[in-house]
């Protein structure tokens, strides 16, 4: 048990380093004007990220391992160990494809918050075919970077809402009259802020506290 968990420490080790530097190669190849302190921003974002589902998958492989390894069958337990690992394979595949996606989209907000200083359209893709609660809630709106700069897309995994610079916006006639998001309360107000904590926006399950 003691080697399978150390072999798995070791992976995790190499695996957020490499973690650390496919989000800063995403961000040096989309938006290579990103000041140093941006940048580190991101990345750090990731990294706490990326140290946390470690910390998950460990508790699991801690919680399920010495069951496995009780089996007294050798075949059968052979097969239990390795349907865990394959598991947590699967989750740090799956979580691959959320980082980049992360990564791509922290150098898209970037991107739009340069060209459009006064706030960005909140953009439905019209691919996705049911969309999340927070996507929904920020969709068809323009939103001051305030607001944005606490919570962009993608919200989860899949999710393909984009940030449009406001003239951009206008000119494809996406903007109606009420599209305007205010800075400050009414903005809060309309995010849920006055609401209970339980119906907040979530980004991935966890609540996202965004600036008063
Ligand atoms: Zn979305």
């Amino acid at each position: 048990m003691a080697g399978i968990l150390a072999a798995f420490d070791a992976f995790s080790a190499r695996h957020q380093a490499a973690q650390a530097a496919v989000v800063r190669e995403e961000l040096d190849a989309t938006a290579p004007e990103m000041p140093r302190g941006d940048r580190d921003r991101f990345v750090g974002i990731e990294v706490d990220r990326e140290r946390e589902f470690l910390r998950k998958a460990r508790a699991r492989m801690d919680a399920d391992l010495p069951i496995a390894l009780r089996i007294v069958d050798p075949v059968a337990r052979e097969d239990a160990v390795t349907r865990l690992l394959d598991r947590e394979e699967r989750f740090v595949a799956q979580r691959d494809q959320a980082v980049a996606e992360r990564a791509a989209g922290h150098a898209e907000y970037w991107l739009t918050r340069q060209e459009s200083p006064a706030g960005a359209y909140w953009l439905l893709s019209d691919e996705v075919i049911e969309h999340d609660a927070e996507c929904l809630a920020m969709g068809g709106k323009v939103w001051p970077w305030g607001v944005l700069d606490a919570f962009h897309p993608p919200v989860h995994t899949g999710c393909q809402c984009m940030l449009v610079p406001i003239d951009a916006a206008r000119q494809a006639g996406l903007i109606r009259g009420d599209a305007f998001v205010p800075a400050g309360r009414a903005g809060e107000a309309s995010l849920g802020l006055n609401r209970p904590a339980s119906t907040r926006l979530r980004r991935d399950g966890l609540p996202v506290e965004l600036p008063r």
